[in-house]
C-alpha cells in the first residue's frame, strides 16, 4: 500500500513512521527545505541549541515523552529558581513566584470563571458542549468584557491569552479558550512551570524530534502539494500515485489545496486566525540574572516581550526567551530587524539592569511563516467549533486528517500532534489489506 503523508511535522512525521514500521510504503511530501514545522532550532554557540518554535512540555505528554524514550532524546528542567520581574504599572517589581503585583481578589474570580468555563466544555466533542451555540459565537473580548469588571483582571486576562495561546481576544472565541484550557489539562497546568506543561524542554532542542523521525523515512523537502486527487498528490514538480493520503498541515494552510473531489466542509472558515507569536532569543555571556536570585522570567503590560523565561541551555550561554503574542506580534513585525533587535535589548534592560548589551539577539518571526500561518496554533473564532469540529477528524475519501488543530486532546500542543499522527495512522492501517 502507497501512502503519501503531507506536512514533515510532527503530526505527519508520527503517522508516516508508525505506517512505515507497519511495513507500508510512505512518502512524505515538505513544503519547507527542512522538517521539524512549527518545532525548529537555532544553534547559538556550537552545539548549544534553543527552540525557536515549540519548547516545552509536562509529564501529562505522555505521547511525547514515549516519543523521546524511542529516538533517545531527555528532558532538562526549564529553569525558574529566583524571583520574577513584573512590569504592569509604574517601574518595574521583583516578587518571589510568578503571582503577579495585581488584586489577588480579581484574580481570584477571574481564575474561578476560566475554570468554570473549563469544567463545562465537553472535550470530545466541544461542539456538543451545554450553551455551545452561545459561546462558540462569542469572542473571548466580548466575554472579558462583559464578566472581568476588575481592570487589573482585564489586564491579566489578556497577557494570559497572549502567554498561552499567542490569541489576540478579539480573535477567538470563549468555545475555543474553553476548549483550550481543558484539553491542555486545565488552567493551573498550562500555566504551571514545575510540575506543570512548562516543566521541562528537550534537551538539544524539540527539532531533534522530527530530525530523527525522519532519519529512517523517504521525505521529499521542497515539494509543497498543490492538490490531491482521490488515487494522487500533486506537486510543483509532479504527482505522486496514492492509496491512502495523509493531510498534517495546519487549517489554514489545508484550505490552500485543492482537493477533488471537493471537500463538503473546509478545513478553516472565515473567521478561524493566526495565532501571532514571535519568539526573541537574546544571548548573555552566562545565565547572570541568576546572580541576582532572579529567575529570568518576566512579565510586562508594554510589549515587545510581554514576558520572558530563561531558556539557557545547560552548561551554554546564557539566553532568555521574550515572547511577543497576540496584538503586540503584529506591531513588533512591522519594525525593521534593527529596530526590533533594539526595542528587544532596551526592554531586557529595563527589566533586568544588571545584565550588559546581549552578545546576540535572534528573532524568530511566526506570523510571516508561509508554511505555517498560525502559532502556536491556528484560534478558532466565532463559529468555527460549531461548523468545523465535527468534521475535523472525518476521512475524505481515502484522505485522513493530522495535526494538533485535529486533536481535542492538547490542541495546539506537541502532545496533541502526535497523538492526532498516531490517530490518523492507525485509520490508514484499519483500511490496509
Ligand atoms: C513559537 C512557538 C511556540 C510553541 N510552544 C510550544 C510549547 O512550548 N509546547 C508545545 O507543546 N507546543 C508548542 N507550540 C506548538 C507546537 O509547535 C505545535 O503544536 C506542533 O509542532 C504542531 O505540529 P503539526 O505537525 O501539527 O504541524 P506543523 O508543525 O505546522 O507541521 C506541518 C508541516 O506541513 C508543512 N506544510 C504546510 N503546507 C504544506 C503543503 N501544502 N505541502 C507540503 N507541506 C506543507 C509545513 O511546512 C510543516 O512542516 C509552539 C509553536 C510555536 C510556533
Amino acid at each position: 500500500m502507497n501512502v503519501i503523508v503531507v506536512g514533515a511535522g510532527l503530526a505527519g512525521l508520527t503517522a508516516a513512521h508508525r505506517l512505515a514500521g507497519r511495513g507500508l510504503h510512505v512518502t512524505v511530501l515538505e513544503a519547507r527545505n527542512r522538517v521539524g514545522g512549527r518545532t525548529h532550532g537555532i544553534e547559538i554557540a556550537p552545539g548549544a541549541w534553543v527552540d525557536a518554535g515549540a519548547a516545552y512540555l509536562g509529564d501529562r505528554h505522555t505521547a511525547l515523552t514515549a516519543l523521546m524514550a524511542d529516538v533517545d532524546l531527555k528532558a532538562t528542567p526549564t529553569g525558574m529558581v529566583g524571583d520574577s520581574r513584573f512590569a504592569l504599572g509604574d517601574g518595574v517589581q521583583t516578587r518571589p513566584g510568578r503571582f503577579p503585583p495585581l488584586s489577588a481578589v480579581a484574580l481570584g474570580g477571574l481564575f474561578d470563571l476560566l475554570t468554570e468555563l473549563t469544567r463545562q466544555v465537553d472535550v470530545a466533542a466541544p461542539w456538543l458542549t451545554p450553551r455551545a451555540a452561545e459561546l462558540d459565537r462569542t469572542t473571548a473580548a466580548q466575554w472579558a468584557a462583559r464578566h472581568l469588571t476588575h481592570p487589573d483582571a482585564r489586564l491579566f486576562f489578556d497577557l494570559f491569552l497572549g502567554e498561552m495561546m499567542a490569541a489576540d481576544p478579539t480573535a477567538t472565541s470563549v468555545l475555543h479558550l474553553s476548549l483550550y484550557l481543558a484539553s491542555g489539562g486545565g488552567l493551573r497546568y498550562l500555566n504551571a512551570f514545575e510540575g506543570g506543561a512548562q516543566q521541562d524542554r528537550i534537551d538539544g532542542g524539540a527539532h531533534q524530534l522530527c530530525e530523527r523521525l525522519a532519519a529512517g523515512l523517504e521525505v521529499r523537502l521542497n515539494e509543497p502539494v498543490r492538490a490531491v486527487h482521490p488515487d494522487s498528490v500533486r506537486t510543483a514538480r509532479g504527482t505522486y500515485p496514492a492509496d491512502a493520503i495523509v493531510v498534517a498541515v495546519p487549517p489554514l494552510l489545508a484550505d490552500r489545496i485543492e482537493f477533488q473531489p471537493t471537500l463538503p466542509v473546509r478545513r478553516a472558515g472565515p473567521q478561524t486566525a493566526c495565532g501571532c507569536a514571535v519568539k526573541v532569543h537574546l544571548v548573555y555571556p552566562e545565565p547572570l540574572w541568576r546572580r541576582a536570585g532572579l529567575s529570568g522570567w518576566s512579565l510586562s503590560a508594554d510589549g515587545p516581550l510581554l514576558s520572558t523565561v530563561d531558556d539557557s541551555p545547560p552548561g551554554g550561554p546564557g539566553v532568555l526567551t521574550g515572547f511577543v503574542t497576540g496584538a503586540e506580534a503584529d506591531r513588533f513585525t512591522a519594525l525593521s530587524a534593527e529596530q526590533q533587535r533594539a526595542a528587544a535589548t532596551a526592554q531586557a534592560a529595563r527589566l533586568f539592569p544588571q545584565l550588559p548589551a546581549p552578545m546576540a539577539v535572534h528573532v524568530t518571526d511566526w506570523v510571516h511563516e508561509e508554511y505555517s500561518r498560525g502559532c502556536y496554533a491556528a484560534l478558532f473564532g466565532p463559529g468555527d467549533w460549531i461548523r468545523l469540529g465535527p468534521h475535523l477528524t472525518t476521512p475524505h475519501g481515502r484522505v485522513h486528517w493530522a495535526g494538533t488543530e485535529t486533536s481535542t486532546e492538547f490542541f495546539g500542543l506537541m502532545e496533541g500532534a502526535i497523538r492526532s499522527g498516531h490517530r490518523a495512522a492507525d485509520e490508514v492501517l484499519r483500511r490496509s489489506p
